[in-house]
């Protein structure tokens, strides 16, 4: 495998870093997901970056040059995932949506919900969320209730969703709903792409341990929806979900820019803070070991992401090691915030620390559970019977 970057994607990579400098305001640097779920005056500023990203091309890279994309190869993508990250930037208002809805809707949707959705959402003009789990159907997605009953040239949809990050500011929703109950349980569902302001959507925020609304509930009744809402074949929405999945994982690549970030923080913070003894953190034996852990674990998920790209640029699709990064990913958070208690001790739950150390929790559940991707890396990684 070869670490270097080909030319062409260093000069990506001065292109964009140089129109990084240029365009992107101080003041928007470092703004932060908890900022943008927070909405308000911050939202309209990140709106505004969103459209300044879209003009010069930058929204969505990966996304082919006939949407609105520069249909950028893996490297480029790599390349602008290290210089947004590099410069603090923010994402767009739809991280959602342009990585996992519109891979859907590219695949799947007819040339009007092509044309209208794609470059309201490029431009953040539209928020996005994804309205896949219920309170009885989350690992096993397949058992959702949500109906939705044909009537003429409308579906008439009425069922709860719940965890629906970004719910409370969206205006669309790719919902999966049930439409045949009689038949096995993946073969009834059908994906709708649902316009939040109809009549019958109440939205609920949950606020989470970290005090932010990052997610909702959705209640849904009796809400009529235009059966030209339909994204891909009635009845075969399960194919649909699994195009939206597959991108959610496909992500695993860059997982690694934020954690490796954040365990340099925390070498710094270790340098400076005093344990006791005349020593400071870095200097104490029991939590260099710790510290080293944290910095081989996000290491070793930085060569997994390597593998990936290696893979990807080789014509091999992501398979099952996108399940072994998610579940290191969530481990090294995890590690990570447990070395910032045992460095800053009380202050570690305060700040920056203190909300990282109550949402790595989060982070073992979203996108596939630790125990569904252990359950995966047995199966198709290790060839381990079913259990
Ligand atoms: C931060 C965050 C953001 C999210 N955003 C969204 C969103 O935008 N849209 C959306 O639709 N959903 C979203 N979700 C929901 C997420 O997809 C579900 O929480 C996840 O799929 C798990 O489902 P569940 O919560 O129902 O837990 P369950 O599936 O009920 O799992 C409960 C426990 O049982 C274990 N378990 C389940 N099945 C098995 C099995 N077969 N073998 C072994 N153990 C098992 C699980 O690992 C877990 O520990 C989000 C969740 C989080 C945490």
């Amino acid at each position: 495998m070869d670490f270097d970057y080909p030319p062409e994607a260093e000069a990506f990579r001065s292109e964009f870093r140089g129109w990084l400098d240029a365009n992107l305001a101080d003041e928007d640097r470092g703004t932060t997901f908890a900022d943008l779920v927070a909405g308000g005056e911050r939202l309209e500023r990140l709106r505004l970056w969103n459209r300044r990203l879209a003009d010069a091309g930058y929204a969505a890279i990966a996304w082919p040059v006939e949407y609105g994309g520069r249909g950028a190869g893996v490297m480029d993508q790599v390349v602008f995932a290290e210089e947004m990250a590099r410069a603090t930037a923010p994402s767009t208002l739809n991280p959602i949506g342009l990585s996992n809805i519109a891979p859907a809707i590219m695949q799947w949707g007819t040339e009007e919900q092509k044309t209208t959705h794609l470059p309201r959402m490029l431009r953040g003009d539209d928020i996005w969320c994804q309205g896949f789990s219920e309170p009885n159907a989350g690992s096993d997605l397949a058992s959702l209730q949500c109906r939705a009953v044909a009537d003429r040239d409308e579906f008439v949809v009425t069922g709860q969703k719940v965890w629906n990050t970004f719910g409370q500011l969206a205006n669309w929703c790719e919902l999966l709903v049930r439409t045949d109950p009689d038949v096995p349980k993946h073969q009834g569902i059908s994906c709708l792409l649902v316009d939040m302001r109809l009549a019958g959507v109440e939205v609920r925020p949950l606020v989470t341990i970290t005090g932010e609304p990052e997610f909702n509930e959705i209640f849904f009744t009796e809400v009529r929806v235009p059966r030209s809402a339909l994204l891909g074949p009635e009845n075969e929405g399960w194919k649909v979900a699994m195009t939206t999945l597959a991108f959610e994982r496909g992500g695993v690549a860059a997982l690694h820019l934020g954690v490796r970030a954040k365990v340099q923080r925390l070498l710094e913070v270790a340098r400076t803070t005093q344990v006791g003894g005349g020593r400071t953190a870095a200097e104490d034996p029991v939590i260099r070991q710790t510290l080293a852990r944290v910095y081989l674990e996000a290491e070793y998920l930085k060569l997994l992401a390597d593998r990936a790209v290696s893979g990807q640029l080789h014509g091999r699709p992501l398979g099952p090691e996108g399940s072994l990064a998610k579940l290191l990913w969530s481990e090294v958070e995890n590690h990570l915030a447990q070395a910032a208690g045992e460095v800053l001790g009380a202050a570690a739950n305060e700040g920056e620390w203190g909300r990282g150390r109550v949402y790595v929790r989060a982070m073992s559940i979203a996108g596939g559970t630790t125990q569904v991707n252990k359950n995966i890396i047995a199966q198709r990684i290790l060839g381990l019977p079913r259990g």
